[in-house]
């Protein structure tokens, strides 16, 4: 049992809180959360998944899904994708059975749920961003192969897309550029390590804006711009898309296109064990390098929940925290 200390509120959240997607209901929302070991089961190992001793008062962050006890994944780097999933903040709320979620003041964690104890150095606003955002960027680098040498675009620049540009810089990429409409949020990409930011460009203009390039990242979900982003790959070029999560038009592709310039598409959805446990060193490698606690624009408190929520889906900050309980 965990007591929940910090929650930001996922793009996911918000668009179940608008509507815009269906959750069970009731449920108790938030997915990217950090706390600190209330009590654990005698009968638990008490190691944490990188096989560190683990102890009531430590603090963790977990992975967002958990694989029920004999259910074997689709593929084995694909845990996420696993039959009868369960997903924290995402799950009905039955009875008792009400602590999964971070929007609350508890979670108790399923068994093979991935968790890791991090360090309380590391700002809680922070942290609780790693078991969606980042592990997902995470993954999508992951996806995309090697980084090193190569010349990458990120299209969107919210939290996934700043993280992205931090990771690509970390992971050697030669010239990164950041596209966003929204002006507000392009001023942050150099502070990631950005090259050079872009508002996206109008659908009639004739040159894109930005050179060629060997990588695409999409976490707009934008047909448009992920359109844009495979007319802007050079030959062997990969497209990764990471932000289509919600029903929109098909995309735009010119199958031509792809077969002479040797392109490639690959999408992810959520991350692997793997790109949880990276993502979390690379916080805990980062978290001072680069200003990931100020793009937790603002702070509520889970009694203005409503307020959060409201702010959240109005003024489009990086992103919102709440915070859990009476704390310092
Ligand atoms: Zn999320």
């Amino acid at each position: 049992m965990v007591k929940n200390l910090y929650t930001t509120l996922c793009g996911s959240d918000i668009h179940t809180y608008c509507g815009r997607r269906i959750e069970p209901a009731n449920v108790v929302l938030g997915h990217e959360i950090v706390g600190d070991i209330l009590y654990i089961d005698p009968a638990h190992s008490a190691k944490d998944f990188r096989g560190e001793p683990v102890k009531a008062g430590d603090r963790v962050t977990w992975s967002i899904f958990a694989v029920p006890a004999g259910i074997e994944a689709p593929q084995p780097d694909m845990p996420q994708k696993s039959d009868h999933l369960f997903k924290y903040g995402h799950t009905l709320a039955v009875g008792d059975d009400v602590f999964n979620g971070g929007l609350a003041d508890y979670c108790v964690l399923q068994p093979n749920t991935a968790f890791i104890k991090i360090s309380p150095e590391i700002p809680v606003k922070v942290a609780a961003t790693i078991s969606c955002a980042h592990s997902t960027v995470m993954g999508a680098l992951r996806v995309a192969g090697n980084i090193n040498d190569k010349k990458v675009l990120v299209f969107g620049a919210g939290l996934l897309g700043l993280s992205c540009v931090a990771m690509c810089k970390e992971a050697g990429a030669t010239w990164i550029g950041l596209i966003d409409n929204d002006e507000s949020r392009l001023h942050w990409g150099e502070k990631f390590g950005c090259d050079k930011t872009y508002s996206s460009p109008s659908p009639n203009e004739a040159a894109l804006p930005w050179p060629d390039v060997d990588l695409v990242f999409d976490m707009t979900g934008s047909p448009a711009a992920m359109k844009t982003g495979l007319d802007s790959l050079s030959i062997g070029g990969v497209a990764i898309w990471i932000g289509a999560v919600f029903p929109a038009r098909p995309v735009e592709v010119d199958a031509q296109k792809v077969v002479r310039k040797l392109l490639q598409i690959r999408g992810l959805h959520n991350y692997n064990y793997d790109d949880f446990v990276n993502a979390t060193a690379f916080i805990e490698n980062n978290y001072l390098k680069y200003p990931f606690e100020a793009l937790i624009e603002k702070e509520f408190t889970l009694d203005d929940i409503e307020a959060a929520f409201k702010f959240a889906s109005e003024s489009k900050p990086v992103r919102v925290g709440v915070k859990i309980g009476e704390w310092t």
